[in-house]
């Protein structure tokens, strides 16, 4: 499956990420705060394929991406067994 690819220099996909309009706090909660706001609003994001496929391969350890938390992130990372 082929995604669009974001990087950092190109900031122009930000515009269309959801979480650049509701702001960071729900992406990094504090630890032990809920990400369950933060889902729900990747859930409404068209930029949610390529924003995982981003926080997979820079190896983006805080705070939610592409609707999955950092603990869904390294379970995903980790090579099946
Ligand atoms: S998927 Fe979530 S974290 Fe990624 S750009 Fe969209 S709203 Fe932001």
């Amino acid at each position: 499956m082929h995604f669009e690819t974001i990087t950092p220099a190109d900031d122009t996909w930000q515009e269309q990420a959801l979480c650049a309009q509701t702001g960071p706090d729900f992406f990094f909660p504090e630890p032990g705060s809920s990400v369950r706001d933060a889902k729900r609003i990747c859930a409404l994001c068209e930029l949610r394929p390529a924003c995982l496929e981003y926080a997979l391969a820079n190896d983006e350890r805080f705070g939610v991406w592409g609707g999955l938390s950092e603990k869904e992130r390294l379970a995903l990372r980790r090579p099946a067994r």
